[in-house]
């Protein structure tokens, strides 16, 4: 795997920060508002150390064992979040190793994190996993069957909800991102009234629809290859 000069990083870095705050200036937002979590998957370990170098707090990868073994080899501080489909026979290694578990879509996974965490001595935080743009190729919770998730995921001791998660369909028609977009914030608006809960985070928006994204209210952008290039 090769890993660009982090001086091209840094350049691509610049351009990803200014294109948050254009669109934070449009929607009235404060840029301190939205954070850059630099998607290191598929890259080596020294991709999270850019982004620690750069000033970035966290680091999201999509499986479980490449996140463990590059955390191990990087000394930075960082958080290391899990963003990709979570299998429950893996919940355990991820709740020792993650310090946020973004893709959590199920009743079953959340009695086993639960059980994961309360081995670990501390609260784990997650994200619920919802399927706004109900496209049948992503995981995560159906709009409609969110309320009994939350519900469910509140009921856990060791469990700490911060807010939703989700992965708009690709399409040409930028109308499609900005649909779901929009449908997880006003979920995330109802249920934190229904629920009494902040669930502030709201964590929407890759390389190519963070702008729309962010016009929608995402707290957290996901960006991979507008920071290190296309995927090998
Ligand atoms: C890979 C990935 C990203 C980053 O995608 P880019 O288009 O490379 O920015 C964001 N979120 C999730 C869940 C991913 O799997």
């Amino acid at each position: 795997m090769s890993l660009l000069p982090y001086e091209d990083f840094q350049r691509r870095a610049d351009a990803v920060c200014a294109r948050i705050a254009t669109a934070c200036r449009r929607a009235g937002r404060d840029p301190a508002g939205v954070e850059l979590l630099a998607v290191t998957k598929t890259h080596p370990a020294a991709a999270a150390a850019y982004a620690a170098r750069y000033g970035l707090r966290g680091v999201g990868e999509n499986r479980v064992q490449e996140g463990v073994e590059k955390r191990a080899q990087v000394e930075a501080v960082l958080r290391w979040e899990l963003i990709g489909h979570l299998q429950s026979n893996k919940a355990g290694v991820a709740a020792e190793h993650f310090d946020r578990i973004q893709t959590v879509d199920s009743a079953k996974l959340l009695t086993q994190l639960d059980r994961a965490a309360a081995a670990r001595g501390r609260p784990l935080p997650i994200l619920l996993q919802v399927n706004a743009g109900d496209d049948p190729a992503k995981f995560g919770v159906a709009v409609a069957d969110a309320p009994r998730l939350l519900e469910t995921a509140l009921g856990q001791n060791h469990l700490r909800v911060e807010g939703l998660m989700t992965i708009a369909p690709l399409s040409p028609d930028s109308a499609v991102a900005e649909r779901a977009f929009a449908r997880l914030r006003e979920t995330r608006d109802l249920l934190a009234a229904q629920f009494q809960v902040p669930l502030a985070e709201l964590s929407m928006g890759m390389s190519g629809d963070l702008d729309a994204a962010v016009a929608a209210g995402s707290t957290l952008v996901r960006v991979g290859s507008a920071l290190f290039g296309d995927r090998p």
